[in-house]
């Protein structure tokens, strides 16, 4: 999969892709990160990339033209919309999530705009098939949510997470929360690792684990199951709980 970022701070972007997975994912031939100035596509001899409000008021707003020529160069000459998404990184998006993520993952071409100032001219959005929000909070500017995505994103790629770091007991992976985790010492300031765990019964743990994660997603977000398709056995796992509140 190839990601391209177009941004007028590159260099912001240095660490994050250059350790642990993200940076396996791209030595393994996995994931190809491009990451373009927009400022390059500036046509003035001062490479401008902002300019005042039409209408007036503070902050400036990103040109349309330098970014709408930063999205031609990194889509070349690819035709149709098939298999490629071009996100435009926004506070007034439609929120980013797991199933959002999982999407991408299956597309052969990400282009991810990132904003400044006080925003990016709107005749940037017809060029976007996705507006997106990283949550209800306002950043200063679409580099932080990109790299969010594309974390997101990549650890769902066949072949970049190894077994051990499974994406498939995480969180939000079947719409729901996932299970506390514990390592060792077996007790730890008095506290101990739930017996179910240790009994070396594969059924029993799997068991146990989705009672807690289920358990955990009623108290903390139970909006979320509502919106999970739930096997018979995690609605008898609720009816119980259920019960026992009762
Ligand atoms: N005036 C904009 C508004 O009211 O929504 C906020 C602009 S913000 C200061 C600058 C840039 O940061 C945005 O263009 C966007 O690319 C990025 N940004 C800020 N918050 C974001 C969020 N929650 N999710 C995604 N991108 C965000």
């Amino acid at each position: 999969m190839r990601i391209d970022i177009l941004t007028l701070f590159p260099e912001m972007f240095e660490g994050p892709f250059s350790e642990s997975i993200i940076r396996q994912a791209r030595e393994n031939g996995l994931l190809t990160i491009g990451l373009t100035n927009i400022r390059d596509f500036a046509r003035d001899k001062h490479r401008t990339a902002d300019d005042y409000q039409y209408g007036g008021g503070s902050g400036m707003v990103m040109k349309p033209g330098p970014i709408h020529g930063a999205v031609e160069s990194v889509l070349g000459g690819e035709e149709g919309s098939e298999g490629r998404a071009v996100i435009l990184l926004s506070a007034r998006g439609r929120l980013f999530d797991q199933a959002l993520a999982a999407e991408f993952a299956t597309l052969d071409h990400v282009v991810l705009i990132c904003g400044r100032y006080k925003g990016v001219d709107e005749r940037v959005a017809g060029l976007a098939t996705h507006e997106l929000s990283i949550g209800d909070y306002v950043l200063t500017g679409g580099e932080l949510p990109a790299m969010v995505v594309v974390d997101a994103v990549a650890r769902l790629i066949p072949g970049v997470l190894g077994d051990m770091e499974s994406a498939e007991t995480d969180s939000h992976f079947e719409g729901i929360l996932g299970p506390p985790s514990y390592t060792r010492p077996e007790e730890f300031r008095g506290q101990k690792v739930p017996e179910a765990l240790l009994s070396g019964n594969h059924e029993r743990i799997r068991r146990w684990r989705r009672r807690e994660a289920l358990r955990m997603t009623l108290a903390r977000r139970p909006e979320l199951l509502e919106r999970t398709d739930l096997t018979d056995e995690d609605q008898e796992i609720l009816d119980d709980m259920e019960s026992e509140k009762a």
